[in-house]
């Protein structure tokens, strides 16, 4: 049970290390009562035990808690983010999945390496070295290539899976080395042979010198590479830290209990295990002290591991090894996005936090100004952030508050930090003048200003200064706030706002009944999110933009349609967990984009005026280009990680929240790295161990603990494997009767007419779907083609091998349908539609509607209501399908939306804008937008005339 002193200790230490399932001091009194009184030997008091914890976290490398102090004056404690980064690195399970060089996606675009913003990032932030047989090669020094050609290797980058670098050509001239940086050409790392110290040995061996000529000096000037000395011979790596923030409350309850935290992630693991909470690490909270004040402290730490890389053992090399961190981006919802980027927020002229585009009424209200705001505007920067940040604090050194207050409303930028300072300036100035009536004003605004200075260095949003961020670029839009908390949650209640009380029931009615099949989205209860339409979450928005398309005819204007069929469409798209070919999919969001502000334009032209969300939408394609699939910047996973942190709060004394908070974080952190097989330096420092054999085995063996701990092994359902139905639902037939219909067969398959096969519940696609009878599926029994239909019956013969899926297959029709735009699949198709396939073949889930705006299904059907799993004497009616041949392919659905699109001819799936002349239209709506607010504005001024005027 190494390194705890007993099998009790450790069993009670995890036992109060579940995040999900935290005990109070009482729970956990009883717990120990309960075995005392069981006679179970040497059980330990509680303090007996935070005792051991407290020595456990010196001895095996816990994650220090901090105590820092800001500019402020606020009192607040961060875990060290150093060795939480390290934890991946030492931990079998994460630190063979640690990617730490950029990559050139070979087809696909899903993960962060992948995406420009690390591809291109400054070469002395990424990994600057590889190691090759021993050898280290770092960028920026002269390398020799097998064949005995000269390089500069620039950038490490993998092409084509193989490891291979950017680097310039070396050539010698006379006796001099003439360095071609004006082009950079591709080198494959295994072509390497020399690195810089040995060609400097070998020249001294030769009595040869490396010599540069004039031009190429200052290249020479920079070898070796200066980190080679910060490695001391390790491999150094860079870690990508990714780094969220926001206001959570520290309760469970309603009542507000406000708290900034600060979560992290390692940026180098998939994406999909980003989307575990078990990835997600504790950083930093305080009541008191903003984001920005912890934000600096962990940039200190970050800067630090430049000076200092973090020395670590690597369990995949199992060598020690060193890295330096880097942020790359900064996921979160739009007000937190506004302030990192020192941003004015959603209140004033200029919303946007990434660029400058908007004004005052009269010029977002102008055919120009309303145009510019469907665009990308001039693209904020930090340099001008700051330089406008610091031309504020001078004018309020003046005193000046109405001329800082324009400053900002014409600006867009109202740093949090510099308004603090600005209030406290203005403040002084004040003073100053009554208790220094003989100074002039210039000789004041220089105390006020000497004053700030030496109260703090950086009277500003610390991220404008972090190297390798910009604030403005790198805080990707967020889909859950922006798209179905922002659009689709106004579009929803625009629609039913106008609803009567019978036609929101027909649509929960339709929407009760609507086909979920491949959505991957749990049972849906139309009545509960009609009964409370007011209070939905980003989970019954995702469901309403995939499917309230099919369910809003008759009962919705056109232009709100048009509008739930434009999100729809931009939405299955923004979730692509993958990405094939980037230009062809960044001109669909375009477009898609494009019509979805178009389409609301419509339907309230003023809204993009008001509303920072839709313009924000502009910007998607870029960070999608910068940061990769958006759906790796969604902050769900750290919303989740709340309920653990609200769980540490609310078991805290909230004598010192942030401390005891961040304790208990790092102490769960440690308990998961020693049950991981994490490492740690022993008491001697020169080895790293791992826990015992018993408490290893935990996490494997005990499928509660796994999920207590968040943690989802990587593995995927065999693809073609059966689910079994329970025995009474099974069902056993002779193969003819299987057959009435008469499926063709898989040529190497010929069942005996009197063969048993038995009916199973469900298979599992290649896509890991498990796909059950009735079931809309793609099938494809050769690469060549493929089906799409229901399946009829799973089955498997029961004396023999051999499993067959059987298929009706539909037709997809070549055009469009002309209400929803999706893709229409009909009954009989031209050739057999009848077909039976291997059980691998099954390709993915499908998401299909019936068409029931033209057949006219209503409610005409009555089942049982079940309640408590048993059916009731009372009836609930449903739609009743008019025919059982048209049905609609729901393009619109996000899961395998990307699988879907590969298969079907671009012709069906290639978004097509609302409006050729987008600039005319904006003019049309721009000049009805003036006409209403005009007259508004002048309603509002008579009003106030005549109140007035009455008093
Ligand atoms: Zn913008
Ligand atoms: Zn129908």
């Amino acid at each position: 049970w190494f390194p705890y002193p007993s099998k009790i200790m450790f069993l009670l230490d995890l036992l109060d290390n579940l995040p999900r399932l935290q005990l109070s001091r009482p729970h956990l009194q009883l717990f120990i009562w309960v075995l005392k009184e069981l006679g179970v030997p040497n059980v330990p008091s509680v303090d007996q035990l935070r005792g051991m914890q407290e020595k456990l976290r010196e001895k095996c490398g816990g994650i220090e808690t901090k105590r820092f102090q800001s500019d402020l004056g606020n009192i607040f404690y961060c875990n060290d983010l150093a060795r939480l980064i390290a934890q991946n690195y030492s931990n079998p399970h994460t630190a063979s999945l640690l990617q730490f060089y950029p990559e050139e996606p070979d087809g696909v675009t899903s993960e962060l390496w992948h995406a420009m913003k690390i591809r291109n990032m400054d070469p002395d932030l990424l990994t600057p070295m590889y190691r090759k047989e021993g050898i280290d090669f770092y960028v920026k020094e002269l390398a020799e290539l097998k064949d005995g050609q000269l390089v500069i290797p620039i950038r490490w980058i993998i092409r084509q899976k193989q490891m291979c670098a950017n680097a310039f050509l070396v050539t010698r001239e006379g006796g001099y080395l003439r360095i071609h940086s004006d082009e950079e050409i591709n080198v494959k790392a295994e072509d390497l042979q020399f690195n810089f110290l040995d060609l400097i040995s070998i020249s001294i061996h030769q009595m040869k010198l490396i010599v540069m000529t004039d031009g190429s000096k200052h290249h020479a000037s920079q070898m070796p590479n200066q980190l080679r000395d910060l490695a001391e011979g390790e491999e150094l790596y860079s870690s990508w830290v990714i780094a969220w923030a926001d206001d959570v409350s520290g309760n469970t309850s309603k009542q507000m209990n406000p708290h900034k935290n600060f979560y992290v992630t390692h940026g180098n693991l998939p994406g999909q295990l980003l989307q575990q909470e078990f990835h997600v690490q504790f950083a930093s909270t305080s009541p008191h002290a903003s984001t920005a004040e912890q934000a600096k402290v962990i940039r200190e730490m970050v800067n630090d591991s430049h000076k200092n890389p973090v020395r670590v053992y690597n369990a995949a090399t199992g060598r020690m090894c060193r890295f330096r961190m880097v942020v790359p981006n900064l996921p979160a919802d739009n007000p937190q996005q506004s302030e990192e980027s020192s941003h004015i927020g959603p209140n004033g002229n200029c919303k946007c936090r990434k660029c400058k585009t908007g004004g005052n009424a009269h010029y977002v209200e102008s055919a120009e100004g309303f145009h510019a705001l469907h665009k990308v505007g001039e693209l904020r920067t930090t340099e001008d952030t700051l330089t406008e940040i610091k031309a504020q604090l001078e004018v309020a050194a003046d005193g000046n508050v109405s001329e800082v207050k324009k400053m900002q409303t014409s600006s867009g930028i109202k740093d949090k930090v510099a308004q603090g300072w600005i209030v406290q300036m203005i403040k002084k100035n004040k003073q100053l003048h009554v208790s220094h009536p003989q100074l002039s004003s210039g000789e004041i605004k220089s105390k006020v200003l000497e004053w700030l200075y030496e109260s703090t260095d950086e009277p500003w949003n610390p991220l404008l200064n972090f190297k390798g961020l910009d604030p403005h670029r790198d805080t990707p839009v967020e889909l859950l706030h922006t798209i179905l908390l922002g659009i689709v949650k106004y579009i929803w209640h625009s629609a039913n706002q106008e609803w009567s009380d019978s036609q929101r029931a027909k649509f929960a009615l339709r929407l009760q009944s609507a086909d979920i099949g491949g959505l991957n989205i749990p049972p849906l209860r139309a009545g509960y999110m009609i009964q409370y339409r007011n209070g939905l979450i980003g989970k019954h928005f995702k469901a309403l933009m995939q499917l309230m398309l099919f369910q809003v005819h008759g009962i919705i204007d056109d232009p709100r349609y048009a509008v739930i069929k434009a999100i729809g469409a931009l939405g299955a798209l923004l979730w692509f967990p993958e990405i094939d070919n980037m230009e062809e999919y960044l001109e669909d969001i375009k477009i898609a984009i494009g019509n979805v502000l178009d389409s609301f334009d419509a339907v309230d032209g003023g809204r993009i005026i008001d509303k920072m969300k839709l313009h924000t939408l502009v910007h998607i394609p870029e960070d999608i280009r910068n940061h990769g699939p958006l759906v790796r910047s969604e902050t769900e996973v750290f919303e989740s990680f709340n309920g653990v942190f609200r769980l540490c709060s609310i078991h805290s004394n909230h004598q010192a929240p942030s401390k005891d908070i961040a304790i208990k974080c790092a102490r769960m952190d440690m308990t998961k790295h020693l049950i991981c097989g994490g490492r740690w330096p022993s008491t001697g420092g020169n080895e790293w161990v791992s826990a015992g054999k018993g408490v290893q085995s935990i996490l494997h063996e005990n499928k509660v603990i796994q999920t207590m701990l968040g943690w989802a092994p990587h593995k995927k359902p065999t693809p073609g494997s059966l689910v079994a139905h329970t025995q009474k639902a099974s069902l056993v037939k002779l193969w003819v009767q299987w057959n009435e219909k008469m499926y063709s067969l898989p040529s190497e398959i010929s069942p005996g007419e009197n063969s048993s096969w038995k009916s199973y519940k469900g298979v599992y696609s290649q896509s890991g779907d498990e796909c059950r009878e009735g079931s809309w599926v793609v099938a494809s029994p050769n690469p060549s083609f493929q089906y799409m239909g229901r399946i009829m019956a799973i089955i498997r013969n029961c004396n023999g091998p051999g499993a067959l899926i059987l298929i009706k297959q539909y037709h997809l029709s070549s055009i469009l349908h002309p209400f929803t735009n999706c893709p229409v699949l009909s009954f009989p198709p031209p050739d057999n539609p009848w077909i039976a396939v291997h059980t691998k073949d099954v390709l993915f889930a499908l998401n299909v509607q019936h068409d029931c705006r033209t057949w006219k299904c209503d409610d005409t059907g009555l089942r049982s209501l079940i309640q408590e799993r048993e059916k009731t004497d009372r009836t609930v009616s449903f739609i009743e399908h008019q025919e059982d041949n048209t049905f609609i392919l729901n393009i619109f659905a996000v899961h395998n939306a990307c699988r879907l699109r590969r298969i079907l001819p671009r012709s069906l799936t290639a978004p097509v804008p609302l409006h050729e002349d987008h600039y005319k239209f904006h003019c049309q709506i721009a000049e009805q937008v003036r006409s209403t607010r005009t007259g508004r504005r002048q309603a509002n001024a008579e009003r106030r005339a005549a109140k007035n005027a009455g008093k």
